[in-house]
């Protein structure tokens, strides 16, 4: 089978590998047919990050179930599911606690698309396994388009995680995403608008993301100076200085949500967030629980996905556009199983 394998920085193609097999009762091997560029993608592609090559790359797809292990109930063969992002075994008391990022019958990290705990492939290649299929997969429901909820492995219920954990105890709440990853802040707003914020305004200088933004609900036009007027704000950012910024945007018992992935030890105005009383969080979001709700925000159409204008290309031509400087790309390839 084929893997899209980063070999270098700006070093991406498809390679043949060793095709995955059944690993024991509980598995399932998948073959993705919408698979989504995360907005970690072009960054672990160009180098920027500290997982190094060579690693099959991809962790957000939807895919078709070609065959599963004797003891997997949930899902059977040509069930379209998605594929969340991270391993785990849905048993541990970790994975019982609501925590399977940390989930301890693998090792730490185990996920798709990066070269951490152990090699589990990567989410745009034909064929992946999935070692724990009632716990990880989710069947999508008759009729929701696959590319609408390519990315619900990751970006698009972080997103909605982000926003609506917070704004469940906040009412009437004003909201800012400070903007800056492909899709997270775009898909933010959107969430924040699903989730019941009374207004939303976006911080970004990219005319096209601002663009997005607006066409997803924003309002971009915002005052010069925004300290202390937001109960939630939703850092999708890379930039130290924008999240600083976030974080002095913060009303008096406010939240801030950071999912940009900053590398870097940011500066944090520590004193003046004590004497606001705010809370910042900060984590890998174990999406498994939530995938449902977002399947049902996309099918009432709650939030549109399809608004941050992902490429579609054909899984030929992924290593050129993963590339790109895109919002979003989706790699497709057809179906096999009768669907
Ligand atoms: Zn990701
Ligand atoms: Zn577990």
């Amino acid at each position: 089978m084929r893997a899209l394998i980063v070999r270098g920085p700006g070093q991406l193609a498809w390679e043949q590998a060793p095709s995955p097999k059944l690993s024991s009762a509980r598995s399932a091997l998948v073959r993705p047919i919408a698979s989504a560029s995360c907005d970690l993608d072009r960054r672990l592609i160009a180098g920027l990050t500290p997982f190094k090559p060579p690693f099959a790359l991809g962790h957000e797809c939807v895919a078709e179930v070609l065959e599963v292990g004797g003891e997997v109930a949930s899902v059977r063969r040509g069930d379209l599911v998605s594929v969340p992002w991270k391993i785990a075994c849905g048993e541990c008391a970790q994975c019982r606690a609501g925590r399977g990022t940390a989930c301890t019958s693998v090792p730490r990290l185990a996920a798709y698309g990066v070269p951490a705990g152990g090699n589990w492939g990567g989410l745009f290649s034909e064929l992946v396994e999935v070692p724990f299929a009632d716990a990880m997969l989710v069947p999508l429901p008759p009729g929701l388009d696959p590319l609408a909820v390519a990315s619900a492995s990751d970006n698009l219920t972080d997103a909605w995680v982000a926003t609506s954990r917070p704004l469940a105890t906040r009412e009437n709440a004003r909201v800012l995403v400070v903007g800056g990853t492909e899709s997270l802040g775009v898909l933010a707003v959107q969430m924040a608008n699903a989730a019941g914020a009374a207004s939303v305004d976006y911080l970004d200088d990219n005319d096209y993301r601002r663009e997005l933004a607006v066409r997803s609900g924003a309002n971009v036009e915002l005052e010069p100076v925004l300290d202390e007027r937001y109960d939630l704000v939703v850092s999708a950012t890379r930039d130290p200085q924008a999240l600083h910024r976030g974080l002095l945007a913060l009303a008096p018992g406010g939240h801030c949500s950071c999912i940009g992935i900053l590398f870097e030890d940011p500066k944090i105005p520590l004193f003046g967030m004590y004497l606001r009383d705010v809370t910042l969080s900060v984590g890998v979001c174990n999406v498994r629980p939530h995938i449902p709700k977002v399947f049902d925000l996309v099918a009432s159409g709650r939030c549109d996905p399809l608004l941050v204008s992902p490429t579609v290309v054909p899984w030929q031509e992924a290593p050129e556009a993963l590339i790109q400087p895109l919002a979003k790309c989706i790699v497709v390839r057809e179906r096999i199983t009768a669907g």
